[in-house]
């Protein structure tokens, strides 16, 4: 470690141009999809193409395909899902790729959301009879909300599915990005005999090996040749990637930054086409890490020392070590498996010498952490969503992350009214890790808050630990409020407030407007035109 003395986070020039190295190799994204969309299989056949680095208690559950560090919670352990997300980091080429999990079953919460706060691009994979599916719709939001280039992947195109041109209409009508098909499938979904690659008229094609197998054979081909052995079908999507052209599908690259135009892929992930073209993909096109803006509207250059901040934070079970492991995306520097960083939000000295257990039988290639990669920090007691970490001089605080739009609400009770206090410590404990957000208003009074969350688990995780943690069994009381605006002039909640409908100070001072359903909305709007309620998109 010559020039960097870890303690210290110094660093010298060479160890700043390492790192601005280092951070141009990095390619950090999340796959958003809807569940069956097919995102375990892309996860591991992107893996098989690469050669895999580290896996940060990434669980892939069903049938136990992946299960590496699968023992956080018992609620994981019984349903052989994963309730939190980390990160898989593998090698491709000279990029190094770091996928990060957006949990998307049953388990669909806010963790989901908060991952895509910590990626710099996001593929979005859909099944091709399926198209825009809700959790992708959700998930989408986010990343428009917060600016992230999205490249799409066609899925499934092996099995019956909707027309390419169909698909492309759905994902520029209903989401307004434009489409820009890189390849161009060749012969309808079902009778898919490969794809015609856009950027050099060429054909990949691909045929199944033996009946059965999950691997196709794929080959390349000139247009002529493909004229030759394909025949009609090749006629065919020539024609329409002429069209595609004309109506201005076309690549372009600032588009895709900007995030308004998204590049388009056909493939298989069961056979294993077009993935390594999607890999290639994000090498090419994906932003690498950049700067990181900071609270006072600076921003952390790259080669400054070691900042990360914490987007995810998971409990283990262990009750008797209430562990806790803090996963970070490095923002800049580099990071040191030992070195002694800063909690900014306390102000205190943070050791990282157990960085390693996370990642298992790998540690040894964990030991360093470039901007982009994630680090996962055990004994992390302290450290909550949002925090940031650093080493070195200046200070720096990057802002929190976002709450998001709550789709669930329940009241809470402790059950024995003795645990009033036990009652009380937990939920501001839970509050403050994000598991749930809280909501309160007079009218209900201090011992009754709201819990509300993007998804039904996060209940079911937040009773779990005031159970284990605090010794209080709690009484959920599910509302049937179903659409939530935030509420622009608190004096104006007298005219919300009412039987189908009330306001709610959340933990960050926003005051949330509930509302049983849309006619409830839409009547109080007829009313009262001039109330303000805003919508809360993806980061609220
Ligand atoms: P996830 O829920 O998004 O992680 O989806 P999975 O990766 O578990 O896939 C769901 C189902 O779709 C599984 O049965 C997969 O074998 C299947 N699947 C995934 N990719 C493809 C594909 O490219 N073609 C076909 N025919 N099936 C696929």
């Amino acid at each position: 470690m010559a020039g960097n003395d870890p303690a210290l986070g110094r660093q010298t020039k060479n160890d700043e141009s390492q790192v601005i190295r280092e951070a141009a190799r990095r390619r950090t994204f999340a796959v958003i999809s809807h569940p069956d969309a097919g995102k375990s299989t892309l996860t591991e056949a992107l893996a098989l193409h690469a050669q895999v680095i580290s896996e940060a208690g990434a669980v892939h559950g069903k049938g136990g395909r992946k299960g590496v560090v699968s023992d956080w919670l018992e609620m994981e352990k019984a349903r052989g899902i994963s309730i939190t997300s980390a990160a898989l980091q593998f090698a491709y080429g000279d990029t190094v790729i770091n996928l990060l999990d957006t949990p998307g079953h049953s388990d669909f919460s806010e963790d989901t959301y908060r991952v895509l706060a910590a990626v710099d691009c996001a593929v979005m994979l859909l099944d091709a009879a399926k198209g825009l599916e809700p959790q992708t719709l959700k998930l989408f939001d986010v990343c428009r909300h917060r600016n992230i280039p999205v490249i799409t992947f066609v899925n499934k195109w092996d099995r019956p599915g909707r027309g390419a041109l169909e698909l492309c209409d759905e994902i520029s009508e209903r989401i307004s990005l434009r489409p820009m098909p890189l390849t161009w499938p060749v012969g309808e979904a079902g009778a898919f005999k490969g794809v015609l690659d856009r950027t050099d008229g060429g054909f990949i094609g691909f045929t199944r090996n033996a009946a059965g197998a999950s691997r196709a054979t794929i080959q390349t081909m000139t247009a002529d040749e493909a004229a030759e052995s394909v025949g009609e079908e090749w006629e065919q999507a020539g024609e329409e990637s002429e069209l595609l052209s004309i109506s201005g599908a076309d690549m372009d690259y600032d588009e895709f930054l900007d995030a308004k135009a998204t590049p388009v892929l056909f493939g298989s992930a069961v056979l294993n086409f077009g993935v390594k073209h999607l890999l290639d993909l994000l090498v090419e096109l994906a932003p690498r890490p950049t700067p990181r803006p900071d609270v006072d509207g600076g921003a952390r250059s790259l080669e400054a020392p070691f900042s990360a901040f914490v987007f995810k934070v998971q409990t283990g079970m262990d009750r008797a070590h209430r562990d806790q492991v803090a996963f970070a995306r490095v923002c800049s520097g580099r990071f040191d498996r030992g070195m002694v960083v800063t909690h900014a939000a306390s102000g205190r000295p943070f050791a990282t010498k157990y960085a390693q257990q996370v990642f298992g039988q790998q540690r040894s290639t964990l030991d360093v952490a470039y901007p982009g990669d994630v680090i996962g920090l055990v004994n992390a007691s302290n450290l909550r969503v949002g925090d940031t970490l650093y080493a070195g001089k200046p200070k720096v605080t990057f802002p929190g992350l976002p709450s998001f739009a709550p789709r669930h609400f329940a009241t809470v009770a402790a059950k024995d009214p003795g645990r009033a206090k036990q009652f009380r410590r937990g939920v501001e404990q839970l509050e403050q890790e994000g598991v749930v957000q809280v909501l309160r208003s007079d009218r209900r009074g201090e011992a009754t808050p709201i819990f509300a969350a993007v998804g039904p688990m996060q209940f079911e995780v937040a009773t779990d630990r005031l159970q284990n943690e605090f010794g209080v069994t709690i009484l959920l009381n599910h509302l049937p409020y179903t659409v939530v605006r935030r509420l622009g002039d608190p004096n104006e909640r007298k005219l919300i407030d009412g039987h189908s409908s009330e306001v709610l100070t959340r933990g960050d001072g926003a005051e949330l407007a509930l509302f049983t359903d849309d006619i409830t909305l839409r009547l109080l709007l007829r009313k009262h035109p001039d109330v303000k309620l805003e919508s809360l998109a993806g980061g609220v």
